[in-house]
């Protein structure tokens, strides 16, 4: 038995993020499973000493955590796990406490995918190299979205240009980690990707995503991805599916001959453990 106590907040937001995942295959439990993906997240971004809120009875002074999720960190802090996670885990057949496996995140090198505010990330360029440099990371790749995912003002080459420049500037500020300039660019619905080459090649990381049209059918699905896996730009293949467990199914379509495609050619398939995501999931990941 232990105490969550400082950095462990990190502990007690991924218990609250898995049961936000866990909770969304059920469809009824939308609503609470987004309550508890949000709390995890503030937890993880403020890492409040939770010990000493517990002592208070003021769990509920964080941000998006009400009496239920108290409950649930209360629990954790006072056992060390969560009867509540537990017994999610039992009714959705997910693995039990025992057996799951260990990551060492101080092995763990940098990310090669992420959004910053020049599309849909809150957080700007250089919050992100500060943050990837005090988690000790070596390489943090940038990596927008490209411009037909116009909701959230994806980048077309101009805007890339601009963005190179104030990579440049931020690379001088922050030392240690080295930034990578990227997108994850749309695969269009003929499996094209949403960029020029003549873009795509100057660019260090090519992440190709599925975002729409997912419900393809089947062979035309297949096509689309191979043709995206065969692009000699290509180095990541982003949640290969496009599934949203609980509100969407994902993307049906030969995985095997993809799968058997990406090896062949050195591309990369993302595990996007984004709760609300878990894409690849792992039946799919043990296939791949
Ligand atoms: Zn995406």
């Amino acid at each position: 038995m232990h105490t969550i106590y400082g950095v462990d907040a990190i502990a007690a937001a991924q218990v609250l993020s898995e049961i936000g995942y866990l909770l969304r295959q059920d469809e009824k439990e939308r609503f609470r499973a987004k309550a508890f993906s949000q709390a995890a997240w503030s937890i993880a971004l403020q890492r409040p000493d939770l010990d000493a809120l517990q002592r208070s009875a003021s769990l509920t002074s964080i941000e998006g955590v009400g009496e239920g999720i108290a409950r649930v960190l209360a629990d954790l802090i006072a056992t060390g796990q969560s009867r509540y996670l537990n017994r999610l885990r039992e009714q959705t057949g997910q693995p039990a406490h025992d057996d799951e496996s260990q990551l060492a995140f101080g092995d763990y090198q940098g990310d090669i995918h992420s959004h910053t505010d020049w599309s849909d990330g809150r957080a700007t360029m250089l919050e992100m190299a500060e943050g990837a440099r005090a988690l000790g990371y070596r390489y943090l790749g940038i990596t927008d979205h490209s411009p037909r995912i116009t909701v959230v003002h994806g980048l077309n080459a101009e805007r890339l240009l601009s963005q190179s420049q104030e990579m440049a500037e931020v690379q001088k500020k922050v030392d240690g980690v080295t930034l990578l300039q990227g997108i994850e660019v749309d695969i269009l619905e003929d499996g094209a990707l949403d960029l020029p080459d003549e873009v795509l090649e100057i660019l260090d990381v090519v992440i190709a995503s599925p975002h729409v049209k997912l419900r393809q059918e089947p062979a035309a699905m297949t096509e689309r991805m191979l043709r995206a896996v065969a692009h000699p730009q290509v180095d990541v293949i982003g949640h290969p599916t496009g599934r949203r467990p609980g509100s969407r199914e994902g993307a049906t379509y030969d995985f095997e001959a993809v799968f058997k495609a990406a090896a062949r050619n050195g591309v990369a398939l993302e595990i996007d453990c984004d709760p609300a995501r878990m894409d690849l999931s792992h039946e799919m990941a043990r296939l791949a």
